[in-house]
């Protein structure tokens, strides 16, 4: 049944660019640098393993993921290199994390607590540090007791890292600049004060940090500088109205196809909820794609797909698995053709950004919402 291509919705991946994106980020870091690809939400909606083995054959030693269940899916595959889980997982859960030699983030102190009653010397830990976003780590406005809590816990537990995550290293405005500069200064803080226990992995930037602050982080924290490259490495920019560099490319397309073309007449309505109505004789045309897919509600009325290098505008509600466009304008749409949801089409382009700005949302959430139920292709 997997084996079995629908031709209904479903995204081409090119592993090609992700591995180019890699090595174009991998020019902007200082010299021994270490990147981390992040590969939470199966890479973003790319697909962990594909995303995994092609970098694995670029020499990449360590990848991340949100929880214990992706850490496991990789390790399955046969992916043998560290893989460090971001974010909590309950202390009972230990013996799998030793199981599968998977690093765990400390979220607090409370959890670093909890996980030592579970103590196993084979389960790295990463002490998370909160700097200033207020989510996850230990406060570092009160570094006396950062300190006590890390010296403490590296007694009765393996902590092999420390990290922090910045919340507008991808904003240009000169206040979050400032507040990133104090992020990076509080770590550095907290860095040098834990210096003597020689904890190895020392982190704190995901795409955008590298982007604007490799060389700021790599100045104040003495240690070799790691990057938890996320969306960039899928060709997207951190900030949608900062693009990154053309050599960055977006690495997945995503495409249905024309079920069926009708004509409707002046008057006619469209969809559920009769939101449209045909100021003139239109032609529809019926998409095998809808909200299930991933493809946006908020869409309705307001999207546009691309059809044989023309743009198609979205008419109607965007239903569960079906999708309805305007394609009057375009010669001889027909049962079979290719309709681009993201991609590009002759020379037009849509991208998860300009999708993510029609539905009020960003970049990374229209990737991550595309389905299970959507087919994969690896080119
Ligand atoms: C998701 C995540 C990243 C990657 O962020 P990008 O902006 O996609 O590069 C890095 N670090 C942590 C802790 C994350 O949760």
């Amino acid at each position: 049944m997997n084996s079995l291509f629908l031709k209904r919705s479903w995204i081409e991946v090119d592993l090609e660019k992700v591995k180019n994106n890699y090595i174009e980020y991998s020019k902007t870091l200082p010299y021994n640098s270490e990147i981390i690809p992040v590969l939470k939400a199966d890479a973003y909606g790319h697909g962990a393993v594909q995303v995994a083995k092609i970098l694995q054959s670029l020499g990449v030693r360590f990848f991340a993921v949100s929880n214990l269940c992706e850490a496991i899916e990789l390790r399955d595959a046969g992916i043998t290199e560290e893989i460090l889980i971001l974010g909590y997982t309950p202390a009972y859960l230990t013996e799998k994390l030793s199981e599968y030699n998977i690093i765990q983030t400390i979220v607090s102190e409370e959890h670093a607590k909890e996980l030592s009653k579970y103590s196993n010397f084979n389960v790295r830990y990463h002490f998370a540090i909160d700097t200033g976003m207020n989510r996850i780590g230990l406060n570092a406005n009160d570094l006396d007791n950062c300190e006590n809590v890390i010296r403490k816990f590296s007694k009765l537990l393996n902590i092999d890292g420390l990290f922090t995550h910045f919340c507008v290293a991808d904003s240009s405005e000169q206040d979050d600049i400032i507040f990133t500069n104090l992020q990076i200064k509080k770590f550095k803080d907290l860095v040098e004060r834990v210096k003597d226990l020689d904890i190895n992995v020392i982190h704190c930037s995901n795409s955008a940090g590298g982007l604007y602050y490799a060389n700021d982080i790599a100045k104040n924290i003495n240690k070799k500088l790691f990057v938890r490259l996320g969306i960039s490495l899928y060709g997207l920019s951190p900030n949608q109205s900062v693009p990154l560099p053309n050599t960055f490319k977006p690495a997945l397309t995503w495409k249905t196809i024309v079920t069926t073309v009708r004509t409707v007449k002046k008057g006619d309505f469209v969809g559920y909820g009769r939101t449209y109505i045909a100021e003139s004789e239109r032609k529809i045309a019926t998409l095998s794609v809808g909200y299930a897919d991933g493809y946006s509600r908020s869409l309705s009325n307001t999207g546009f797909v691309l059809i044989n290098g023309h743009r198609a505008k979205i008419v109607g509600r965007i239903c569960m698995d079906q999708t309805t466009v305007d394609v009057t304008d375009i010669p001889n749409v027909k049962m079979g053709d290719i309709a681009t949801l993201t991609g590009q089409d002759g020379n037009l382009n849509i991208s998860a950004d300009d999708i993510s700005k029609l539905t009020n949302t960003i970049n990374y959430e229209v990737l991550c919402g595309i389905s299970k139920r959507v087919q994969r292709i690896y080119t």
